[in-house]
């Protein structure tokens, strides 16, 4: 018998905990209740939980047999700041707060795997469950990695899984290599002089500097760049100025930068500011650049990838196995974690019939495939402990 078809009892009550955690999201870094219910459920099952880690994060660990390899299986439990307009029974009873990246079920489909993994003992060595928060916006990948997640938690590996509303349900995807962009960004201020619209001689003008800067940044991807690798540079924000017939003191920029290897986002990292203080200095302007909250490259392990693929095709067959042309544009703070250990990514089809995309107020996540993840799950976690 399949994994799937053991683990069928427990799809009602999986689903059910699914629309809880729906009903009552909570942002990051602040997913208390989240938190505390996963941990209680956890321990529940005979696990050894730890809580706090990273603010909110949970990790439940649990060993059988003899086996001394370990595993890290991740899933993040925030939601996003987003007004829900789905109109389900389940739908947020918090206003403006919203499991619109499907987070909800992440937490459900590991926590599936958890119960089963316990009742079915179908494992040789220790599973860690990690339960991470903040992916939205502070990193909380980061925050457990800097709080001691695999000091405390040894894990060989780690694997994580988003579900894709675009793609087939239950189809999983796989990419060796780069899957999710870099994201950095930078606050930018010019200090100039200020004065009279119709004396420019004694000011140093920080439009005229901001207009400058802007147009040499588009010099990056243009000239810099190797032109067979991909990137993106832009200023989303550029604030000065209010009177006509004055030259403001300060203006204001922000950039966003897109890479999708570590080396062009390195190579961003290092022009931007450089671009940005040399230009600003030709116009007699001071430029102070703050670095904005991003994300690395998130590049999966080739050999992980190879494993975890395989896994899905004894388990669900090589027809419903894609594999991913090109790396998402959007960023995703495991990536922090496949800094730390080998391991991989990968996306589970989540398509249904009124699929909305990720973030999007009517997007709900599709739970037919709550099981064929958590089966994968523990597929996942039986074969590699028994991998050689
Ligand atoms: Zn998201
Ligand atoms: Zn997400």
């Amino acid at each position: 018998m399949q994994t799937v078809e053991r683990m069928a009892p427990l799809q009602d009550e999986m689903i059910a905990l699914r629309h809880h955690f729906h009903a009552h999201p909570e942002l990051g870094l602040e997913e208390y209740n989240t938190s505390k219910l996963v941990a209680s459920l956890l321990e529940g099952w005979g696990y050894k939980v730890s809580t706090g880690i990273g603010q909110t994060g949970v990790v439940g660990s649990l060993s059988n047999g003899s086996g001394r390899k370990s595993v890290g299986l991740r899933a993040d439990f925030d939601a996003l700041p987003i007004f829900e307009e789905t109109g389900l029974a389940y739908t947020s009873k918090t206003p403006g707060l919203m499991h619109a990246c499907g987070h909800d079920g992440h937490t459900a489909m590991l926590l599936a795997a958890a119960k089963y993994l316990s009742e079915s003992r179908q494992f040789d060595g220790t599973v860690h469950l990690i339960f991470q928060p903040a992916e939205e916006n502070y990193g909380g990948a980061k925050l457990m990695i800097d709080d001691g997640l695999f000091n405390r938690f040894p894990c060989d590996a780690v694997f994580g899984m988003h579900n894709m509303p675009d793609i087939e349900a239950g189809v999983f995807g796989f990419k060796e290599g780069s899957l999710f962009a870099n994201a950095e960004g930078f606050e930018v201020t010019l200090t100039g002089v200020g004065g009279h619209a119709s004396t420019p001689e004694v000011t140093h003008d920080p439009i005229v500097a901001g207009a400058s800067i802007v147009m040499a940044l588009q010099t990056l991807v243009s000239r810099n760049l190797d032109p067979m690798e991909a990137g993106v540079v832009t200023v989303g924000v550029f604030q000065a100025g209010r009177a006509s017939n004055a030259i403001p003191q300060s203006a204001k920029l922000t950039v966003d930068a897109r890479a999708f290897t570590t080396e062009v986002a390195d190579l961003l990292k290092r022009r931007i500011p450089e671009v940005i203080r040399l230009q600003a200095e030709s116009f007699g302007v001071q430029a102070t650049l703050t670095p904005m909250t991003g994300y690395p490259v998130l590049v999966n392990d080739v050999a992980m990838t190879q494993f975890a693929r395989k896994v899905a095709v004894d388990m669900v067959g090589k027809t419903r196995v894609i594999d991913l042309k090109r790396p998402y544009t959007g960023a995703e703070d495991f990536s922090y974690m496949l800094q730390q250990r080998p391991g991989s990514y990968l996306v589970l089809g989540a398509q249904h019939k009124t699929s909305q995309p990720l973030h999007h107020p009517g997007y709900d996540f599709n739970d037919q495939v709550l099981l064929t993840g958590a089966a994968y799950w523990a597929d996942l976690a039986r074969d590699f402990l028994l991998s050689a």
